[in-house]
């Protein structure tokens, strides 16, 4: 029977990284997967969704080459082939998985294509061989959660209905596509097909959508947003999926829209098949833990989705550092306000630490910073001048509480602001720091100078 220091199951970016860095520490390490290594995040979620929204991106300046002095006779000529857009995203999803796998020899890591099913906290089966271990880091991730709306199992079993992961193999994009849930998968999933030509709708049960965001930034995104392809409906509440319509309650009335295809993005639950001999403690979201990454049983970790925090792959990978910190090094705690989000549509949001409205339940005594992009000369020369960065700063030392941005490469920019309070640096850092000229970055000294008084160019 092999007996190893750490066994990790499940290959996303929560456990790869994990079992990456246990390796490095010289530490015995098996890491199991069932399907294939990179997760969700590599092999359907984070990086196949760029890879297609780059094509949307690249459609939509076709479209509007005028605007850069071009001119295309012939627009109806320019061809969506579906087929060479997925050959596209599987190259570099392959491209990323492969590498993965060649970082986990490098590493030392015995990698184990199969399901593992835990025995104890010290034994894992995996392809009818035994393993041991003094450590057992779980990072099983989660499944779309799928609502028991009558019809829509139904539509499942025809695939008029999809997931997140199915959606994504289409061969043929649909006339028109019903999105349930306004999220911040089912907003890229809009943005994408929208701007490929698909009717799309987005039937979203509270009151907003991406309900997590700073309102300010909402407010201006939803008027982004909106264009003549895609729809959206909030306090819209699905009652029923029939062979051609989704049907929804909307101001106290039915109303229906037809649908060719129906994207469900409603939320996730954890994966914990397989793991039930540890009698895991659970809750709404998924597997307890601590700020350590414990959970109830000894020696067992939890990490990434499973544990249902915060569903982000860098949060699963930071989980996975945090965890081997606890088991084989001194120790570290992961601290989730300081957590960046970025949501990648035309342009990117990106934010990190309290809202607007955060600060205000906080009863916090903030300053508030605004500077646009219609302002910022790189903007305009790339014909991108939507948008805008928000500083909201705690008025004693101008000590950075949150950073939101709506900008192209948002979701670049925002790490600027995660060093910042990971320093507990102050809007007068980032106005002394010198920003290179012309970048988009320079809204971020621009917003800083207005956090201590005013704006150089506005
Ligand atoms: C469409 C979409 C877009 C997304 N975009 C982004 C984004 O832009 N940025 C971002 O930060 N996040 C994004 N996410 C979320 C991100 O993908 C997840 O937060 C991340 O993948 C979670 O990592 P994980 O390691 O916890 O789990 P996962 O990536 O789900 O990996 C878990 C792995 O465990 C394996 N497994 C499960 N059970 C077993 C078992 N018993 N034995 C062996 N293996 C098992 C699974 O096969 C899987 O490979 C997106 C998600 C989706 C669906």
């Amino acid at each position: 029977m092999k007996q190893y220091d750490l066994i990790v199951v499940g290959g996303g970016p929560g456990g790869y990284v994990a079992a990456i860095k246990a390796g490095h520490l010289g530490k015995k390490v098996a890491l199991i997967e069932k399907d294939n290594v990179g997760g969700v995040c590599l092999n359907w979620g984070c990086i196949p969704t760029k890879a297609m929204l780059k094509t949307a991106k690249v459609y939509k300046q076709f479209l509007h080459a005028e605007d850069y002095g071009l001119t295309i006779n012939d627009k109806s000529a320019i061809t969506l082939n579906l087929a060479d857009i997925k050959k596209r995203k599987d190259k570099v999803v392959k491209r990323l998985t492969g590498g993965v796998r060649g970082l986990l020899k490098k590493a030392g890591v015995d990698v184990y294509d199969g399901f593992g099913t835990v025995v104890d906290n010290k034994t894992v089966n995996v392809n009818d061989e035994t393993l041991q271990t003094d450590y057992l880091i779980l990072a099983t991730g989660s499944h779309p959660f799928i609502p028991p709306i009558p019809g829509i199992e139904d539509a499942f079993k025809n695939n008029r209905a999809l997931t997140a992961k199915e959606i994504l193999d289409l061969d043929i994009l649909p006339k028109n596509l019903v999105i349930i849930g306004g999220g911040v998968i089912g907003v890229e999933f809009a943005t994408l097909y929208s701007t490929l030509g698909v009717d799309v709708t987005m039937l979203e049960m509270s009151d907003q959508i991406l309900t997590r965001i700073d309102d300010e930034v909402r407010s201006t995104y939803v008027k982004i947003l909106k264009n003549k392809h895609l729809t959206i409906h909030t306090q819209a509440k699905v009652t029923k999926v029939t062979d051609t319509h989704v049907i929804y309650e909307k101001d106290g009335k039915e109303h229906q829209i037809e649908a060719e295809k129906i994207l469900v993005s409603i939320g996730t639950r954890p994966n914990v098949k397989g793991l039930e001999a540890l009698n895991l403690e659970t809750n709404k979201v998924g597997v307890v833990t601590n700020e350590k990454m414990e959970t109830n049983v000894k020696n067992v970790y939890a990490i990434g989705d499973m544990n249902g925090i915060m569903m982000l792959a860098h949060v699963a990978s930071k989980e996975g550092l945090v965890a081997i910190e606890n088991i084989f090094g001194d120790g570290e705690e992961i601290n989730y306000e300081r957590v960046p989000s970025g949501i990648y549509g035309f342009p990117e949001i990106a934010y990190v630490g309290l809202t607007e409205q955060e600060c205000k339940e906080r009863g916090l005594s903030y300053k508030k910073s605004i500077f646009p992009l219609a302002a910022n000369g790189k903007a305009l020369a790339e014909g991108e001048s939507d948008g805008f960065i928000k500083i909201l700063a705690e008025t004693t030392y101008n000590e950075i509480l949150g950073m939101h941005i709506l900008a192209p490469n948002a979701t670049d920019m925002i790490a600027e602001a995660v060093t910042t309070m990971e320093l507990e640096g102050t809007a007068n850092e980032l106005a002394k720091a010198i920003h290179p000229h012309p970048t988009l970055s320079e809204i971020v000294m621009e917003a800083a100078h207005g956090v201590i008084d005013k704006p150089i160019h506005i």
